[in-house]
């Protein structure tokens, strides 16, 4: 073991975001000294966030967890791990001998994507659990795309990305990197790229219903009425059409549906949205125009397009409008990462081949239509408190806080303590994990390796960077896909011991193998241990630049990349890819997939109701990650960031001054919170930040019980969501706003 007094200098990837940051981390006396950017990354070349120098505050927070933790009622205590996974055993087992599996079910969280042993095992407690049907964090924040995907491209995760770097135009819709960089999109400093693009002559335009700080990086900021995307861009694809603007460039051959879609557009006009969206018709005209027109521009949409009424249409339009300009697998354009080790999600999924993953079921109570395999979150809340045959009565969470960051949280809140067991593995005992029978906490960010798995299937360059822990891990402690595993096995009705564990990390890892025409016998001849790093050996090895176990020569291995201590760059995403990423029957593309068409007319229909006088929209702050940074001090401190901001005349018009407490009600609930009277809110609508809320009594959250702020999802109705994805509409939701009293 390392001398724990020297001063040591440790280079990683940072973990929170998919900017995946390299960060040189200085570490004294057993302490994280200082955190600052690795100017040598290949990658990052040195860019890094007010979030990143905070991992040594994570690590050190006397708040985490590092034993598992059980609860007797209302007190709790530490136990071995091996009492732990008792308890879990003690726990599951009844519920599934006396209720069946059914009666079971698991709701992952977003940090799962970015951590190095839940991301790549997360789908064994899936898949060996027999758990029939899961809950996670896409259905909040990305289902759209993924819909659009499977049905543009056949499956959920092959998602185009804008080339910022290379582009003179872009476009962005619902995303703000001036808060969370890119989303669905890895690229270090988006913010940098986009002055780059001004810099060299090029246009940066965003559209979005706060004038966020993305806008100070652009050349103009169109404001928009939520919820409205989806109709901007049918009326951009009308104009498109009706000029004899469109121009499929490469894609001619590899597109088909192309005059059905201009049959659908010919109603859109610009004059028939131009009300509903807030957006002049002559500005969506000379939109459509000036992407028809420059050579190298594209079209970005993100969270803010996904988590709305018509998600999956605004989702689909992105693509459809980069194709319908040739902005797409080109250049500048929407683009086709080529990852250098291929990750889990990518595989393919043989149900989704058999019968298309949509409707194959619905939820229990409410009827909600399965989509990819997935129900709304707000489902859960129900199926939990409704009585009757195929009630769920225990839920393992994966790295998640749903009473905070799902729709419809005060009704999660008052569910989950109806379960027979909850457990929950989870670094804090936060809103949700405060609910559970046990605590299984993993290890802390800096306590284990890391090489990204699903994110670097975002990026903008091809690229690899191994990250060694920084600390040792204490000789007890499992990491977290021995724990999902363990929870599989219990799942099974097992009381596993090490050996069993090892067994299915073996069955998994052969799985894999055999999906690469490999032979898992030969195969796992070459290492010595299993687990994670295994895995990404061979999806290294098998990737693009692999070596395929010594065939080729001079080929790529985890130890190679290990050995560049600052990383390997391996170029720009490549050009005309998607032949080669087309997983659909026809090898085609069919830009008018019925599925999404069919829900133009519920998009007409909108065009026929009037703007509510005041709709809710959620922000996000550079300082924050979703619910699970606000125990940071350095990253709370300061000014209240958690206002509901206010345009000028609508807080006029609510008898509402700057800084007073104002109550925001809504079907779902309502809340009380300070006002922000500002204009950079479109008239009509108000915005809360997401993630926050944690004044719950029972939790250990020091920091942030401190400032506590309020809960938007309170506002959020559980039957909000966009019809055909299921995703929640956290954005659009009607409110009304009322003083309370004054400061
Ligand atoms: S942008 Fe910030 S949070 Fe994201 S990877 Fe970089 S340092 Fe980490």
């Amino acid at each position: 073991m390392a001398d724990m007094t020297e001063r040591r200098i440790h280079l990683r990837t940072c973990p929170l975001c998919e900017a995946m940051c390299g960060l040189e981390i200085a570490v004294e006396d057993g302490q994280v000294a200082l955190i600052r950017p690795d100017r040598d990354d290949v990658w990052s070349k040195g860019f890094i966030c007010p979030k990143g120098t905070t991992l040594g505050h994570l690590h050190h927070d006397p708040d985490r967890l590092r034993a598992p933790m059980v609860r007797d009622g209302e007190t709790w205590r530490e136990v071995t791990w091996a009492e732990a996974f008792d308890r879990c055993a003690d726990l599951l087992h009844p519920v599934i001998e006396q209720h069946g599996i059914g009666a079971v079910t698991a709701y992952v969280g977003n940090p799962t994507a970015h951590n190095f042993s839940l991301g790549r095992y997360v789908g064994v407690l899936i898949g060996m659990s027999g758990i029939p049907m899961i809950y996670s964090a896409g259905t909040v924040d990305q289902w759209p795309k993924n819909v659009s995907s499977q049905l543009l491209y056949g499956s959920m995760w092959v998602i185009p990305v804008p080339d910022v770097p290379r582009t003179d135009f872009v476009v962005v819709m619902g995303a703000n990197p001036h808060a969370s960089q890119g989303s669905l999109l890895a690229c270090p400093d988006v913010l940098g790229e986009l002055d780059a693009i001004r810099e060299r002559g090029g246009t940066v335009i965003v559209v979005d219903p706060r004038r966020t700080g993305t806008v100070d990086h652009a050349d103009e900021w169109i404001p928009i009425t939520p919820g409205t995307d989806a109709a901007l861009l049918m009326a951009v694809v009308h104009v498109l059409f009706a000029d004899g603007l469109v121009d499929l460039g490469t894609l001619s051959n590899l597109v088909t549906g192309v005059d059905a879609l201009s049959e659908l557009a010919k109603e859109w006009t610009p004059e028939a949205v131009e009300t509903t969206t807030g957006v002049p018709a002559e500005r969506i005209r000379r939109l459509a125009h000036e992407l028809a027109a420059v050579e190298r521009g594209v079209v970005y949409g993100r969270i803010g397009l996904c988590n709305q009424e018509f998600g999956t249409l605004a989702s689909w339009l992105v693509d459809v409008v980069n194709m319908l300009t040739r902005h797409f697998d080109v250049p500048g354009g929407l683009m086709f990462p080529k990852p250098v080790a291929w990750s889990t999600a990518s595989l393919p999924r043989p149900d989704h081949d058999v019968a298309p993953p949509f409707a194959r079921w619905r939820s229990r109570v409410r009827g909600a239509p399965e989509v990819l395999g997935q129900v709304p979150i707000s489902c859960l809340a129900e199926e939990i408190a409704t009585p009757g045959e195929g009630r769920i009565r225990a839920l393992i969470t994966v790295a998640g806080n749903p009473v905070i960051s799902a729709p419809d949280a005060g009704r999660l809140d008052e569910a989950l303590p109806q379960l027979d067991c909850m457990i929950s593995i989870d670094n804090w005992l936060n809103e949700t994990t405060r609910h559970a029978h046990v605590i299984l906490p993993g290890l802390s960010a800096l306590e284990q390796p890391h090489y990204d798995e699903l994110i670097w299937s975002f990026a903008v360059r091809s690229a690899a960077r191994w990250s060694p822990p920084v600390f040792p891990p204490g000789d007890d402690r499992p990491a977290e896909w021995e724990i999902l595993i363990r929870l599989a096995l219990i799942c099974a009705g097992q009381r596993p011991g090490p050996g069993d564990v090892a067994a299915v990390d073996d069955g998994f890892f052969d799985a894999l193998v055999l999906s690469q025409g490999l032979d898992p016998a030969t195969v796992r001849a070459n290492y010595r241990d299993g687990g994670p790093e295994r895995i990404l050996d061979l999806s290294i090895r098998t990737g693009p630049w692999g070596d395929r176990y010594g065939e080729v020569p001079d080929g790529l291995t985890l130890t190679k990349v290990q050995e560049a201590e600052h990383g390997i760059d391996f170029g720009p995403m490549p050009a005309g890819r998607l032949p080669e990423v087309l997983r659909t029957a026809d090898a085609k593309v069919n830009v008018a997939p019925a599925y999404i068409t069919d829900d133009l007319p519920r998009l007409r229909a909108r065009l026929d109701r009037a703007n509510g006088h005041l709709v809710l929209v959620s922000r996000r702050d550079v300082r924050s990650n979703n619910s699970w940074m606000h125990n940071v001090r350095v990253l709370v401190k300061g000014k209240d960031r958690c206002t509901l901001q206010i345009n000028p005349k609508d807080a006029a018009e609510c008898g509402v001054v700057d800084g007073s407490v104002v109550r925001v009600a809504s079907e779902a609930g309502s809340v009380d919170v300070a006002a922000e009277v500002t204009d950079a809110i479109k008239l009509g609508v108000v915005c809360l930040p997401h993630g926050w809320g944690h004044d719950k009594v029972g939790t250990r959250m020091s920091v942030a019980r401190e400032r506590p702020g309020v809960n938007n999802n309170l506002l959020a109705p559980g039957h909000f969501v966009d019809a055909i994805s299921g995703n929640a509409a956290v954005n659009g939701i009607p409110v009304t706003v009322a003083p309370v009293s004054s400061r």
